[in-house]
C-alpha cells in the first residue's frame, strides 16, 4: 500500500473525529489486567504468537480477522473467541466496537502492514505488528503518524529485542568485557520453496533482506548501540529457475558506525544459513548461533580476564527458552506497555530505522525498492 498526501490529510481529518469520539469506543485498560488481541492474519507466526499469549501472564486472544471463516472458527474454539469476535479483512474495521480487543498482532505478508496497521489504529487499537514493519520507508512514516494521531501505542515485533542471551551479549560489550569493539559479521537465510508470498516483491518488499537479514542488520544496531552512517551493499542471483524474477537472491553488505566499527552482513534465499553473528573486539570476541531461532540460541564468548594473571573468561551459554517462550516475553512486554502506558523497547521508530538502511543498502546495490 502506498501513502500519499491524501491519505495523510485523511488520517488528519480522522484524527479530529477520533477525539470527537467518546473515549469509550477506544483502547482501554482491560477490567481482567489482560490485554486482549485481535490476530490479524492466521498463517505460521501466528500460530506461535496465539501459543505465547496463552502461556503469558497479562495477555489473552479475544479477536481474529482472517480470509477464512472455517479456519478461523477452528482456531477461535480452541483460545475461546466467540465468533461474534471473528472478523474478515473487508469488516475488521467493525472491531471499533469490540471492547474485548484493546491491541492486535499484525501477522500478514510485508506489503499488508501499512494498511492493517492504519486500519486497527483507526478503529482506536495499539498495535504489535511483525517485521518488517513495512516495505517502504514512506509506509512506516504513515504507520507511525497515525498510531500517534490516534494515540494507540505501536510496536515492532523484534523477539530478540527480549531474549535474555540476546540482552546478555549486549550488556557484556556495553561493560567493555571484549574491549573495543572493531567488526561484527553476521548471516541468516534459508533456501526458499517457490510458490510463496516472500518471492513475490509486490507482497514482499524484496529479497532476504527484508526477511531474514533484517535480523543481522538489526542485531549489528543494538550490539553496538549506534546508528550506521556508510553503506555498501551488493546484490546477486545464482538459482535462475523462476524462484527470483522479481527479486534478488542473495545480499550482502557493509554498515559503518560513527565509532568506526564495521559491520558485514549477508542473507540468501538460496541456501541453509543457520543465523550468527560473530564480534571482535579488542580484547576478546563473542558471538551467538544459532541466535535468530525460537529455541536453542547459543551465546559463546572469549575474553581477557580483569588483570594480567587473571585466566582467560570463557562463556558458553545455550538458552533453555522453548518456544514460543520468545513471543511471550515480546506480548507481556508490550501487554505492560499498554497497561502501563509506555512506550515499547522496539516501537514504530525502531522499524523504520531498520527500513530506511535497508533502502540504503538496496540504493548501494543499484536496486529500485
Ligand atoms: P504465512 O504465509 O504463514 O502467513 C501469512 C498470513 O497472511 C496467512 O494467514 C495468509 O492467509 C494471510 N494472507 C492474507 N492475504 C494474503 C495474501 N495476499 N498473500 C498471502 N497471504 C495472505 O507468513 P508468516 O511466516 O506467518 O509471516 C507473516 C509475517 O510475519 C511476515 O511479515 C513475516 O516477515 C513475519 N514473520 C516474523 C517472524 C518472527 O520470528 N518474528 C517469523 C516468521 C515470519
Amino acid at each position: 500500500m502506498r501513502i500519499s498526501r491524501r491519505d495523510f490529510s485523511r488520517l488528519g481529518a480522522m484524527g479530529l473525529a477520533a477525539r470527537a469520539l467518546p473515549s469509550s469506543s477506544f483502547a482501554e485498560a482491560p477490567g481482567d489486567g489482560k490485554v486482549g488481541y485481535c490476530v490479524i492474519g492466521l498463517g505460521v507466526i501466528a500460530d506461535h504468537f496465539m501459543r505465547a499469549v496463552q502461556q503469558s501472564s497479562n495477555s489473552k486472544i479475544t479477536g481474529l480477522v482472517s480470509g477464512h471463516r472455517d479456519k478461523a472458527e477452528r482456531i477461535a474454539a480452541q483460545y475461546g473467541v466467540p465468533k461474534s469476535s471473528i472478523y474478515s479483512y473487508e469488516d475488521m474495521d467493525k472491531m471499533r466496537e469490540n471492547k474485548t480487543i484493546d491491541a492486535v498482532y499484525v501477522a500478514l505478508p510485508n506489503s499488508m502492514h501499512a494498511e492493517y496497521t492504519i486500519r486497527s489504529a483507526k478503529a482506536g487499537k495499539h498495535v504489535l505488528c511483525e517485521k518488517p514493519m513495512s516495505t517502504t520507508v514512506s509506509e512506516a512514516e504513515a504507520m507511525i503518524a497515525a498510531c500517534k494521531l490516534m494515540q494507540v501505542k505501536l510496536m515492532i515485533g523484534y523477539r530478540l529485542h527480549y531474549d535474555p542471551l540476546n540482552l546478555k551479549a549486549i550488556k557484556l560489550i556495553r561493560d567493555g568485557a571484549i574491549g573495543t569493539v572493531e567488526t561484527i559479521n553476521g548471516a541468516f537465510g534459508f533456501n526458499a520453496k517457490p510458490n510463496q508470498w516472500r518471492l513475490n516483491k509486490a507482497l514482499a518488499g524484496g529479497g532476504s533482506l527484508f526477511d531474514v537479514g533484517i535480523y543481522v542488520l538489526n542485531a549489528s544496531r543494538y550490539l553496538t548501540g549506534e546508528e550506521p552512517v556508510k553503506f555498501t551493499g551488493v546484490v546477486s542471483t545464482i538459482d535462475h529457475d523462476g524462484r527470483f524474477d522479481t527479486m534478488e537472491e542473495n545480499v550482502s553488505w557493509t554498515l559503518k558506525f560513527p565509532s568506526g566499527v564495521l559491520a558485514t552482513g549477508s542473507s540468501t534465499y538460496g541456501a541453509q544459513m543457520s543465523g550468527y553473528f560473530k564480534v571482535f573486539g579488542s580484547k576478546g570476541n563473542l558471538e551467538m548461533g544459532p541466535v535468530y531461532d525460537y529455541s536453542g540460541v547459543r551465546l559463546r564468548a572469549n575474553y581477557e580476564g580483569n588483570s594480567p594473571d587473571a585466566p582467560r573468561v570463557v562463556i558458553d551459554e545455550t538458552s533453555q527458552d522453548q518456544d514460543p517462550a520468545q513471543f511471550t516475553r515480546e506480548a507481556e512486554h508490550f501487554s505492560e506497555c499498554v497497561l502501563k502506558n509506555q512506550t515499547p523497547t522496539s516501537p514504530g521508530e525502531e522499524g523504520l530505522r531498520d527500513m530506511q538502511y535497508i533502502q540504503a543498502i538496496y540504493r548501494a546495490a543499484g536496486v529500485n525498492m
